[in-house]
Formats: structure tokens, C-alpha cells, sequence
């Protein structure tokens, strides 16, 4: 049974990442996006949003070890955190992992996107019925304009600029970011590939550097995203990811991981000579 089944990520027009299909587990249409869910040959069970791919099960620790420890080691005693998309489950799975955090509330634009991954990717979704966890089903853009709340840490684990998704990489939405940080918050965001969407990581800093005080950015290696070296974004009110990054605290949370380390952490902000050029004089 669909033996000749292939899911093909196609990227503007040349390029194409095609993936093995065993199964389709889901395939619905929400409000905002198309949402499926297959079972691939090489890469375990993986999530599309509009026919982009945003998980699989084989490398989705990359990515969310990566959004989630970089900021969470660097913020002393990080509470209460906020996460914006994630709808996956991966990141808010890998914030409850640190014993400081009291509550990680989740705002997720589709609920389509919640309930099929609970019901099929559990690896991701597992962790969302922890009762720290606060999923909220709303627009982010909206949740940070209206809260009163107050987070030490604002990871935006969205998807690309498009849709509900545009206002995610705005100055509005950041300077409504900035407000309901603490005074010494940290906001993580998904930030494209240095290869091909440079022009988007251009904006992004720049909407940051409008904002915050100290912008960085810092890049990972993935398996199913065009480019394979991704990129997040590290804005904060206070703190230099590295410099007031401690290493050892890493080896005293004794939590192990599969992709983060400490030594990684910091080499992660060292980029390649080309996305050094691209990103220079923002
Ligand atoms: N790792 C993924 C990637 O970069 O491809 C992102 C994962 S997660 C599934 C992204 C989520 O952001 C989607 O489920 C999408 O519905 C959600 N999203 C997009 N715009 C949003 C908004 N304005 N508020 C809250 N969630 C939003």
C-alpha cells in the first residue's frame, strides 16, 4: 500500500525535498492551513503545514533542543515562559525539562495542528497534557498584545512568514514581545536558513536590533529543512548568550541531550563567513 507515495517539499522553483511515504495518518484542512501527518520510510513520523515540512520524528531534537537550552541556560532562573506556534508539542516538551520552570504557557494558532500531532506523534506532542503546560488555542500576535503577564523567556516557534505566521517577524509583534518580558527576558525565534532566505534573517535583525539591546544569531544543523543549517534568533534585554552563558550548569542539570551541549551551545553563534557577510551592518 502506497509503495510509490512521496511527499516533496517544494522550495520556490528549484528545488524539491522528496520523502518516502509508508502512510498517510491525517490529512485535514483548518482555517489557516493544510495539516498532514505521514508515516515516512527514513525519517519516522512527519508534520506539514501547507506542505511544508516542520517535524520528524528522526531529527525534531535537533531543533528543539536548540530553540529551547540556548536561552534556558542562559537565563538564570528561568519561571515562566512563554512559547508562540510550537503546536507540535517539541518545544514546550524541552521547557518543562528544567526544574525551574514553573509554567510554560503555549499559544497556538490551530488547533488542528494540536490534535493531530497528539493523536500521532506523540514523540512530540507527549508532554502537552503536563499540568504546567497552559496550552492556550489563539493568535500569538493577539496573546502579547492583551496579556498582563510577565515571562523570562519568549521562544516563537513558528512557521515561515506566511499567513497568520507574517506578523511573527514584525516590529509590532516584537515590541509587544519586549513589553511582557521581565527585565532581564529573552526572546528565541525561528529564524530561516543563511542559504536561502537571508533577505528573511536580514529583516528579522533588524526588526530586533529596533527593539532589543543585544541580537544574535545562532544556527543548527537539520535533516529536512531547505539549506539543512537553520538559524534562530536570540534577542535580550541583558544577558550575552555567551558571555553570561555558565557551562557547568549544563553538566549540573543532568539532563542529557542528543543534539545540545555546552560546548555547542556557544560555538553555535559562530557563523559561517557567508552568513557573516550577508547579515553585516545591520
Ligand atoms: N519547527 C517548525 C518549522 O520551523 O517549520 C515550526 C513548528 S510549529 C508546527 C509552527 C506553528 O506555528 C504552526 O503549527 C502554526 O500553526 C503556528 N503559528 C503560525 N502563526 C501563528 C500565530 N500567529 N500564533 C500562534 N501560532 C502560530
Amino acid at each position: 500500500m502506497h509503495s510509490n507515495l512521496w511527499v516533496e517539499e517544494k522550495f520556490e522553483d528549484f528545488l524539491g525535498l522528496k520523502f518516502k511515504v509508508e502512510k498517510v495518518l491525517f490529512s485535514g484542512k483548518s482555517e489557516f492551513q493544510t495539516v498532514d501527518v505521514v508515516e515516512t520510510k527514513g525519517h519516522g513520523k512527519m508534520l506539514l503545514n501547507d506542505g511544508l515540512i516542520m517535524v520528524t520524528e528522526r531529527d525534531e531534537f535537533a531543533y528543539h533542543d536548540m530553540i529551547t537550552h540556548v536561552p534556558l541556560f542562559v537565563h538564570p532562573n528561568p519561571k515562566n515562559v512563554l512559547v508562540i506556534g510550537g503546536g507540535d508539542g517539541g518545544t514546550a516538551r524541552e521547557v518543562i525539562r528544567h526544574p525551574s520552570v514553573e509554567k510554560c504557557t503555549m499559544v497556538e494558532i490551530d488547533g488542528m495542528v494540536v490534535d493531530a500531532c497528539k493523536a500521532h506523534i506523540p514523540q512530540t506532542a507527549g508532554a502537552l497534557d503536563d499540568p504546567r503546560i497552559n496550552l492556550i488555542i489563539g493568535d500569538g500576535v493577539k496573546f502579547v498584545q492583551e496579556t498582563n503577564e510577565k515571562f523570562d523567556v519568549i521562544i516563537v516557534d513558528s512557521t515561515d512568514p506566511i499567513g497568520p505566521a507574517q506578523p511573527l517577524f514584525g516590529e509590532a509583534f516584537y515590541r509587544d514581545v519586549f513589553s511582557c518580558l521581565t527585565d532581564d527576558g529573552i526572546v528565541v525565534s525561528q529564524g530561516e536558513s543563511s542559504w536561502y532566505a537571508l533577505e528573511i534573517q536580514q529583516s528579522l535583525l533588524k526588526v530586533l536590533n529596533a527593539v532589543f539591546p543585544n541580537n544574535y544569531l545562532y544556527s543548527f544543523s537539520n535533516l529536512t529543512y531547505p539549506g539543512g543549517l537553520w538559524s534562530f534568533t536570540f534577542a535580550s534585554k541583558k544577558y550575552h548568550p555567551v558571555n553570561d552563558f555558565n557551562p557547568a550548569r549544563v553538566a549540573e542539570s543532568g539532563l542529557d541531550f542528543d543534539y545540545y551541549n555546552a560546548a555547542l551551545h556557544s560555538a553555535a553563534f559562530a557563523l559561517p563567513s557567508f552568513a557573516q557577510k550577508g547579515l553585516a551592518g545591520l
